[in-house]
């Protein structure tokens, strides 16, 4: 297979935006790092040959965003994220985990950090999943995560990318942790992170029509862009036990009212909000099942 680079320029303030943009038309992955000039230069890559309208630097897009599209390249079958993987720094994502994408195994001194904050490792390599804790929607909805009794519960994964959510789940203290992923090269990583931590969700490649109807579930969460995230809600309200919870991230501002509406109209009440940036992310509560 062979990548598209599109190196991006745009003002800070533009990032989540550009971020949220490119998540949606499917890029591979996103690097960020400070531009030359004040501004901030974004690397994003697409199986090739990319989108015409995204690789075109007249592109209304990116007029939108205010971003310049500096350069587009072919990139040969290379694995094009171990140099990211050997700069990749450790972060901390809720109350209990430290993140580490960078080359498992090698040396690894946040296991030392790690045990100097009291918090677990969790080793997730940045490869083709999604879910290495530096994005804002999965450290909001491992927040919401920490704020649920997850003692002894079931909890279902949808969407589960790198593992990190059903991860998560499993700390806390649940009984029994689902995870789904549509992705077939996600899928297969998120079952590599299992060895790697010594954690063992069930995983599922597919979507929820794969899951047996019942039993249900205690708490669902879900971190996905609103324009996956609202049609897969019925069946998420299907999975979920009456006065289970959800957590749902992923969303941007725009997105809210009608996520808000389409979750009560299924049942599904706001018990707490989180924002980062443009993210926002909810914890709700089912109040009654349809
Ligand atoms: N849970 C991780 C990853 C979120 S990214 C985190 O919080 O960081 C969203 C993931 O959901 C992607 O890996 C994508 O392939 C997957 N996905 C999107 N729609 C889906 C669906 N309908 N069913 C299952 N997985 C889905």
């Amino acid at each position: 297979m062979r990548y598209a680079r599109l190196r991006l320029l745009l003002p800070p303030e533009a990032e989540d935006r550009l971020v949220a943009e490119l998540a949606e038309r499917g890029t591979l992955g996103l690097e960020v790092r400070p531009g030359a000039d004040g501004r901030l230069s974004v690397d994003a890559w697409f199986p090739h040959p990319p989108p015409d309208d995204l690789a075109s630097p007249r592109s209304p897009l990116w007029a939108g965003i205010g971003a310049e599209l500096a350069a587009v390249e072919e990139i040969g079958d290379e694995d094009w994220m171990a140099a990211w993987r050997q700069r990749a720094r450790p972060v901390e994502v809720g109350r209990r985990l430290l993140v580490d994408p960078g080359e498992p195994g090698a040396g690894c001194p946040a296991a030392e950090r790690a045990r100097r904050t009291g918090r677990r490792l969790l080793r997730l390599p940045a490869r083709r999943a999604f879910g290495t804790g530096s994005h804002a929607s999965t450290r909001l909805a491992v927040e919401l995560l920490d704020e649920v009794d997850l003692a002894g519960r079931r909890v279902l994964d949808v969407g589960t990318g790198t593992g990190v959510l059903a991860f998560a789940a499993l700390l806390g203290g649940s009984r029994f942790v689902a995870g789904v992923e549509i992705d077939p090269t996600a899928a297969f990583l998120a079952g590599e992170n299992r060895a790697l931590n010594d954690l063992w969700p069930s995983l599922v490649a597919g979507t929820l029509a794969c899951l047996a109807d019942e039993p249900r579930f205690d708490v669902v969460a879900a971190n996905l862009v609103a324009e996956r995230l609202e049609p897969e809600l019925p069946a998420m309200v299907a999975r979920l036990a009456a006065g289970g919870e959800l957590v749902a991230s992923g969303l941007l501002a725009a997105a809210r009212g009608s996520f808000l509406a389409g979750s009560r109209r299924l049942g599904l009440e706001p018990v707490a909000e989180r924002r980062e940036g443009e993210w926002i992310a909810y914890r709700m509560q089912l109040r009654f099942s349809s």
